[in-house]
């Protein structure tokens, strides 16, 4: 065997940008390292490496390793090998007329000896010399002069000192045009030189607990390890790192939220009970218990922040009638944000319809406030207001805020925390807040977003609904189908068609879905009721086309994406998705959770025209799981970081990609922070401290 070139799978990327810039390493310029020149340097600022400490916290992107030396006498040709051998001759000429410079060397090991080519590196005969010993990398080729190395890369031997290109594992980093991956090694092992000594952050008793290697070890074995071993320790130390400071900056944001006061709102069992009662349906166990949990924290003299998990269709909304009605019987008000306005009307359409048929004994006076609806002209003053997420924007300015209730988001940020407390009627209180969100997220994934919310999942659907059937319409079943769903629809079931997103044009999406619409009135729905919705109509004429749905005035609604959140249409049985290799299985899911939303058989029917063998796998997930938590892993497993499952795009989703790898490490980092805040590691430890604080600045958790 020559030679081994395995592959160490790279996973780990340093996040929180700013974060490393607080370490307290003898930070110097990169140009004050040898080699670095103007074009070097700024070689490495578009790598965004300024400073030494930006380079050994720039990982390699793989390993190879190169540590197997072979004898020239058992070199098999074609084959990589690394070889150290002794310089007995060298010399350049040129050929060709001049145009191409050929270096020949002749040189041997114990074993035997061999020849060695290179073309145009005149620069090789100069700062190689006869007698000089040197490894080299390369593939041996059989020529008419018998074995020759072929342009293989070298590095000089010097005893006492370590390689680093050959004749051991070897970094490949991510590079930029004009860097070789020799300088990149060149430069690093100096940066790792200079920034010693370096001063372990980490608490001792945080190293031994959890078996880390020290920073120093970490930061050269990242680079420059002599195991897959030391490899692993340097990864896992690094990850630890990263979560320790997430999972404190986390704990900390949660601390704060406790030195905030809020309305201590008492349980009125009495009316509560009597609208539960006066509910259409019996609530589920889920419901039950996060209704619970939101009662129980509103009770505290402090901010409740709370995120509500559940599938599409689980009841959410009901859960927060019953936390805004206890808001409003303490004498307090309460506001819910949607993040459309066809949904804020919904919502407003919906509880008004709930509290009214409740009959309690004091009426609620509820308004919807969005940027085309105003029930009232002083919403501020009303018991419930419900509209966009834009209504705090908005300043609006409450009476007596106490429960802020935002509807499909995942997390209300710092900033819009303080702007809520800021018009809440009383600046000292911080009104408390229930987010909901149908996104399910596996647990691993929820303690790095969301590991300051408390949360409430609801994983149970109301009895009595029917599993949505999900297909997948090969192309020469198009007829078929449209027969399968035309006969429903003459039975007075609804259809909803959903056109294909196209990206970055609004224009192009709206022209298609329209003449998906002409095509479907003209060719294979003739006589039927269609309508048509998309994002650029206005709010009313969505808002009427929807109420036209609800009345049934429609069989068959065409719709963009605009559909996709929150909507709730019982009586529609039916959804066909075009383009459907488009749409990420998250929003897939979201969709088919408009249908199946009463105790009718629904279906829901996927075209796609890719025959991409991933296109076919995501789709195929959808058809066989109607848990949108399996779907939510699925889809991790099957994309990957970068386009996390409803995880918007940002600085964290990397961290939460590798988190979702390393459960366990995870875990271990939030216990570590507890401890961490507990023993006030963090004030006592300047560069934790820093570190912790640079991610709150860069990440804000928004
Ligand atoms: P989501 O969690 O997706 O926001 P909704 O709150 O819109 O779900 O509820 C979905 C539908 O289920 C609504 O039509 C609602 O009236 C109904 N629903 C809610 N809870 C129950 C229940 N316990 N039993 C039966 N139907 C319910
Ligand atoms: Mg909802």
């Amino acid at each position: 065997m020559i030679s081994k070139r395995s592959r160490i799978p790279f996973v780990y990327t340093i996040i929180p940008k700013n974060s490393r810039n607080a370490m307290p390493i003898n930070d110097i310029l990169i140009t004050d390292l040898h080699g670095v020149g103007p074009k070097a340097a700024e070689r490495l600022h578009t790598l965004g490496i300024r400073t030494v400490r930006d380079l050994v916290y720039y990982t390699a992107r793989e390993h190879q390793d190169l540590s197997h030396i072979t004898l020239i006498e058992n070199i098999v040709a074609d084959e990589k090998c690394n070889i150290r051998v002794t310089i007995e001759k060298i010399r350049s000429h040129s050929a060709r007329r001049r145009k191409m410079n050929i270096t020949e060397a002749s040189v041997y090991d114990e074993s035997g000896s061999l020849r060695v080519t290179w073309f145009n590196q005149r620069h090789i005969e100069e700062s190689l010399s006869v007698g000089d010993t040197i490894l080299l990398s390369g593939v041996v080729k059989k020529t008419k002069y018998g074995l020759s190395m072929m342009s293989p890369t070298y590095e000089k031997f010097v005893r006492g000192k370590e390689t680093i290109h050959i004749g051991r594992i070897v970094p490949q980093y991510p590079l930029t045009a004009g860097l070789t991956q020799k300088q990149m090694r060149y430069f690093m092992r100096q940066a790792l030189e200079r920034v010693q000594p370096i001063t372990d952050f980490l608490p001792p008793q945080l190293i031994a607990q959890y078996a880390l290697s020290s920073l120093e070890d970490a930061l050269q074995w990242i680079h420059f390890p002599e195991s897959e071993k030391q490899f692993a320790h340097a990864q896992r130390r690094l990850a630890f790192d990263d979560f320790l400071i997430l999972q404190c900056g986390i704990l900390l944001i949660k601390q704060e939220m406790q030195r905030y006061i809020s309305p201590a709102l008492q349980f009125h069992q009495q009316e509560i009970t009597t609208f539960v009662k006066s509910l259409p349906f019996t609530l589920t166990n889920g419901q039950r218990k996060a209704a619970w949990d939101v009662l129980q924290d509103t009770t505290q003299p402090h901010p409740m922040n709370r995120l509500l998990i559940g599938d599409v269709g689980s009841g959410k909304t009901v859960v927060a009638a019953i936390a805004m009605l206890n808001t409003v019987l303490n004498g307090q008000q309460a506001v819910l944000m949607a993040p459309t306005e066809i949904l804020a009307k919904q919502h407003y359409e919906t509880l008004s319809r709930l509290f009214t048929e409740a009959q309690l004994k004091h009426p609620i006076d509820i308004q919807l406030l969005t940027g085309h609806y105003k029930t009232s002209t002083a919403p501020g003053t009303a018991d419930i207001i419900i509209g966009t997420h834009a209504l705090i924007q908005d300043k609006i300015q409450f009476a007596n805020l106490g429960l802020a209730v935002i509807d499909e988001q995942h997390r209300f940020g710092v900033r819009q925390r303080k702007a809520l407390k800021e018009r809440s009627g009383d600046t000292e209180k911080m009104p408390h807040l229930l987010s909901m969100t149908a996104t399910p997220i596996p647990r691993t994934l929820a303690l790095v977003l969301y590991g300051d919310l408390e949360l409430s999942i609801i994983n149970e659907l109301p009895k009595g609904r029917k599993k949505i059937i999900t297909r997948l319409v090969e192309p020469n079943k198009r007829a078929a189908a449209y027969d399968f769903v035309r006969t429903r629809i003459q039975a007075g079931e609804q259809l909803f068609v959903i056109c294909p997103l196209i990206e970055d044009s609004e224009k192009l999406e709206v022209k298609s879905v329209t003449s998906e619409y002409e095509r479907l009135t003209r060719d294979i729905f003739p006589n039927m009721p269609i309508a048509l919705i998309h994002g650029k109509m206005k709010p009313q004429e969505k808002d009427a086309v929807m109420q036209a749905m609800r009345n049934k005035e429609y069989s068959i609604l065409v719709a963009t994406s605009v559909i996709e959140v929150g909507v709730d249409l019982p009586d529609a049985t039916m959804m066909i998705i075009e383009g459907a290799e488009r749409f990420g299985l998250a929003q897939l899911h979201q969709f088919r959770g408009r249908i199946g939303r009463n105790d009718k058989q629904s279906y829901c029917l996927l075209f796609t025209d890719s025959d991409s063998p991933s296109t076919a796998e995501r789709l195929t997930a959808l058809v066989e799981n109607s848990s949108g938590f399996t779907l939510a892993e699925k889809d991790l497993a099957l994309r990957g970081h970068g386009e996390l499952y409803g995880v918007a795009q940002s600085g964290i989703s990397s961290l939460v990609w590798r988190a979702f790898q390393q459960p366990q490490l995870l875990e271990e980092s939030r216990a570590a922070a507890a401890d961490a805040l507990a023993h006030d590691w963090i004030q006592e430890n300047q560069e934790l401290q820093k570190r912790v604080n640079a991610f709150l600045n860069d990440v804000h958790l928004e």
